[in-house]
C-alpha cells in the first residue's frame, strides 16, 4: 500500500521524501528564537511511523551520537513506512546542558501538556500536536544523570504484547519492567491510542558512552528490522534480552567520602560488601554498606564525596545463575 503524505510544522512530506523540518518552539525572553530539527524519512510505501528521540534531559548526549550514527544508515534511503527522529527534543536543556526547561520543569514529566499550562507544559503540548499525533511506535533515549553510569537497558512496561516486543526487538543486556507511568511512557497507558513506548537507556549525562552508542545504533535498526520497516540485515546475533521486576536503589546512610566496589553489570549476593564511607577529613571510617537483595548492579555513582541520602548504587533483583549472562557480557562490553 502506498504511503499518504504528512504535515510537521507547516511543511508537508509526500512519501518517498527525506527532509528536515526546523520545527519553531516558544522563544526565550531574549527574544532568541529557538527550532527543534526534525528528520523524516517518509517511504513510499505505507507502515509503521517510529519515532527516535534523543536529549529529552538536555545534558544526556549519548542519544544525540546513536541519531547522528543512524541517519547516516543507506538502509534508511529504502524504508516502509516513516521515521521521524528528533536528536535533541529538549534544545534550551542542550544549549543550557542542563536536564530542564527554562521554567526548572522536566519536559519529560510534562506530557501529554496542556495549551495554557507552564512553559514546560505548552512545549510537550506542542510536541504532542505536532510529533506524537502522528506516530505509532517511539523510542526514548536517554543515559543516567550527571556522574551516575547506567548499565544499558530498556525501560518499559512489559505488559502490552506490543510493547514487550518492541523491546525484545532491540536486544538490550536487560529490559526493566517498569510500572511508572512517568514521562513519555504515558503513551502507553494514557494515550486514547496506546503508543508502545522503550526507553533506552545507557552511561551517564554529558558523556559519550561508545559501547552504549554502538548498541543504540543496532537497537534501533533491529527494531526497525522487527517492525518490518526495513529489510533484513545481517547482524551480529546477540542472547536474548533478560527482563527484570524489581530494582533497588542502595542511598549513602552519613555523608562523607565514599569507596564503592563491585563494577556495573556484576552479580552481588546479599549481604555483600558494597562500599565504604570515610571522614573526608580524618582517618575515621563512617559505614560499611552491604547488599540488602542480590542482583546485578545496573547504575553506579562515580561521584566519591556524598551527602547522606545521595545514591550510590542501583541494584535490580536477580539469582546468580541468570546474572551470569550480564556479567559476560558486562566484561565484554565494560561500561565504566
Ligand atoms: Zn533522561
Amino acid at each position: 500500500m502506498k504511503n499518504t503524505p504528512i504535515k510537521i510544522g507547516n511543511i508537508t512530506i509526500h512519501p518517498g521524501e527525506r527532509i528536515t523540518v526546523a520545527l519553531p518552539t516558544p522563544e526565550l525572553y531574549t527574544c532568541t528564537p529557538i527550532y527543534i530539527p526534525i528528520h523524516v524519512i517518509h517511504g513510499k510505501k505505507a507502515g509503521p511511523t517510529l519515532l527516535v528521540c534523543g536529549a529529552m534531559h538536555g545534558d544526556e548526549v549519548n542519544g544525540v551520537a546513536i541519531i547522528q550514527r543512524l541517519l547516516k544508515l543507506r538502509q534508511l534511503n529504502s524504508i516502509k513506512g516513516t521515521l521521524i527522529v528528533v536528536p535533541t527534543i529538549n534544545m534550551y536543556g542542550m544549549i543550557t546542558m542542563s536536564r530542564n526547561l527554562p521554567d526548572r520543569r522536566d519536559l519529560d514529566g510534562s506530557f501529554p501538556g496542556s495549551e495554557s499550562g507552564s512553559y514546560a507544559s505548552r512545549l510537550a503540548y506542542f510536541l504532542t500536536q505536532e510529533i506524537f499525533s502522528h506516530i505509532t511506535h517511539c523510542i526514548d533515549l536517554h543515559t543516567g544523570e550527571p556522574h551516575i553510569t547506567k548499565f544499558p537497558q530498556i525501560k518499559t512496561c512489559t505488559e502490552t504484547l506490543e510493547t514487550k516486543e518492541l523491546a525484545n526487538h532491540f536486544q538490550a543486556p536487560v529490559i526493566i519492567n517498569t510500572k511508572s507511568e512517568h514521562g513519555l511512557l504515558w503513551l502507553l497507558h494514557r494515550n486514547e491510542r496506546p503508543i508502545p513506548t522503550i526507553i533506552y537507556e545507557t552511561g551517564e549525562a554529558l558523556r559519550l558512552d561508545e559501547k552504549g552508542i554502538t548498541m543504540g545504533v543496532r537497537g534501533i535498526v533491529r527494531v526497525m528490522k522487527g517492525l518490518q520497516m526495513l529489510a533484513p540485515l545481517t547482524i551480529k546475533k546477540t542472547p536474548k534480552s533478560i527482563e527484570l521486576q524489581k530494582e533497588f536503589w542502595v542511598r549513602a546512610p552519613s555523608s562523607g567520602l565514599c569507596e564503592i566496589f563491585p563494577k556495573i553489570g556484576k552479580y552481588v549476593k546479599k549481604g555483600s560488601l558494597l562500599a565504604k564511607i570515610f571522614d573526608p577529613f580524618g582517618t575515621e571510617q563512617r559505614e560499611e554498606i552491604f547488599a540488602p537483595i542480590e542482583g546485578v548492579v545496573i547504575a553506579k555513582n562515580h561521584l566519591p564525596i556524598l551527602n547522606e541520602g545521595e545514591p550510590i548504587l542501583q541494584i535490580a533483583e536477580m539469582k546468580a545463575v541468570a546474572a551470569r549472562s550480564i556479567e559476560t557480557w558486562a566484561e565484554d562490553h565494560p561500561v565504566e
